[in-house]
């Protein structure tokens, strides 16, 4: 225990030591006193006193060698040197060790009393100090603690009960976290599954496809569950460094029931538009053999005729969408990519020729055929490399690579036209959607590229855009080179 007004003394001269005993005790204070390094060792064990007195020399050792060891120990001690008189050497020690001063004779009682109370005063001072620092500073690293544990509760309780369901893996997949939602969903139970591979555990093929995907380049991957009782789910695994993944899934059977109804909708709508739309076709024909008409009324017919022709397209389009997605496409044959883009190519010539564009193509040695249907194929060729031309700035530059990549063929159409904006890429594969920074005077419906995409989906490929805006855009389309017919139908 440490007593602040306990003196001790370490003087060799014993006129000197009597002297400081007695000037102390008449200022009240109690007075330990050292004989030698041992002894001085020995009390600092038990005791910490208020303040050390020491000699310059004590026990035949130099008196700042000694302070400057205990300053180490006791940061904290006031420490006043004793010596024969005020050598620079001594005042530049004491200054340079932070000690508390230095007596020098003559002594006179007052002066000691007077400059070991001034010391204990500044080392009180000091004491004081640092307990408030310290108690600050805990009560703030207190408080901190109890934020961050409110924090972490709030936390486990959104994780606990939020709707979506969530997995955090290590990066070796295991099960770190799993909520009750993502529990539900796949029939786990929470206790039995943390800590264990996740490929050990999850027996539903969709989420295994998504979890066992090589390309673990992209950051950010998706995949969409379909359950026994009809329900879908959207699942994403994302990468978090430093941690491994998080595996998260939303229900999406509404958005699908949605997208069903609408799909039918436009169906029902497109197939009852035809049969009239044939008849205005048919009878605008009949129209010059009924007699003669004059030059505005053939422009008007010929008008007419432009119009319905365009209607009748778009209606084709969706009917084409319709059953497609229905999953009535079921025609396969072998289909070598390379002859479609020849063909798309020669006929769009007109169009290449005339806005004066560069058309490269890379195309890879004995590139395997696909099985697929060919008539769709062109579809997409003819849309993918439509829009490419359609959308380039005149003498703008194409290119068109296909490759073969282990079992998947890859197309990629890049050009250097207007790009489209960051904002409308996910939307671009939609129905009817047409790019914000699309120019007024191009045509289109905005059917091409969802044409496109319910074709590659349902020859199970993938269909993607990377683009920038006033730079050019890069159209991937994958799609698996199968040696077996392909199964084909309503996923
Ligand atoms: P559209 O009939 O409008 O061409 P698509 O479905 O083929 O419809 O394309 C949808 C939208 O995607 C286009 O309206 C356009 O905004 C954008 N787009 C498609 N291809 C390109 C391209 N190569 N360069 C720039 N924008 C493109």
């Amino acid at each position: 225990m440490s007593k602040p007004d306990l003196i001790l003394l370490a003087l060799e001269d014993p006129a000197i030591l009597n002297l400081m005993e007695r000037a102390l005790l008449s200022g009240k204070y109690e007075t330990a006193v050292a004989k030698d390094t041992q002894s001085l060792a020995k009390i600092l064990q038990e005791s910490v006193p208020g303040l050390l007195l020491i000699g310059e020399t004590f026990n035949g050792h130099d008196g700042l060698k000694i302070a400057r060891e205990l300053l180490e120990r006791f940061p904290t001690i006031p420490i006043l040197v004793y010596a024969s008189q005020a050598k620079p050497d001594l005042i530049k020690g004491v200054l340079r060790l932070g000690l508390s001063g230095f007596l020098v004779p003559p002594l006179r009682t007052s002066d000691i009393v007077d400059s070991v109370e001034t010391s204990l005063k500044n080392a009180h001072r000091v004491g004081d100090w640092l307990r408030r620092e310290v108690k600050r500073t805990t009560a703030s690293l207190q408080r901190r603690a109890q934020i961050s544990e409110s924090e972490r509760s709030r936390l486990e309780s959104v994780f606990l009960n939020i709707h979506d369901s969530v997995m955090i893996l290590d990066e070796q997949n295991h099960i770190l976290l799993i909520n009750p939602a993502m529990c539900r969903a796949f029939g786990l139970d929470e206790k039995t599954v943390v800590g264990k591979p996740v490929l050990d555990v999850v027996s539903h093929p969709d989420l295994r496809a998504l979890l066992t995907r090589t390309d673990h380049n992209d950051p950010l991957q998706y995949h969409e569950v379909s359950f026994a009782d009809g329900r879908v789910g959207n699942a994403q695994l994302t990468a978090i460094h430093d941690v491994g993944y998080a595996l998260t899934m939303q229900d999406i059977t509404y958005l699908k029931e949605m997208d069903r109804i609408r799909s039918e909708f436009v169906h029902t709508v497109s197939h009852d538009l035809r049969s009239p739309l044939t008849s205005v076709i048919g009878y605008t024909e009949l129209v010059e053999r009924a007699g003669p008409l004059n030059d505005l009324q053939r422009d008007f017919l010929n008008r007419i005729q432009d119009s319905v022709q365009q209607i009748t397209g778009l209606i084709n389009d969706l009917l084409d969408i319709g059953s497609i997605e229905a999953g009535f496409d079921t025609r396969r044959e072998f289909v070598q990519l390379e002859g479609i883009l020849r063909y798309t190519l020669d006929i769009l010539q007109g169009q290449i020729k005339a806005k004066h564009l560069v058309i490269r193509t890379n195309i890879g040695v004995s590139l395997p055929a696909l099985r697929a249907n060919p008539i769709r194929l062109r579809q997409v060729m003819d849309n993918v490399v439509g829009n490419a031309i359609k959308y380039s700035h005149p003498n703008g530059e194409i290119d068109i690579s296909i490759q073969a990549e282990g079992q998947q063929m890859i197309l990629k159409v890049t050009d250097n036209g207007p790009g489209i904006p960051v904002a409308d890429q996910p939307r671009i594969f939609d129905k009817f959607y047409r790019a914000s920074n699309v120019d007024a005077d191009v045509e289109g419906s905005g059917l091409g590229l969802a044409i496109v995409k319910t074709i590659i989906e349902s020859h199970q490929g993938r269909i993607w855009v990377e683009s920038v805006e006033g730079k050019g855009s890069s159209f991937f389309i994958v799609l698996p080179i199968l040696s077996e017919p392909a199964t084909v139908g309503k996923k």
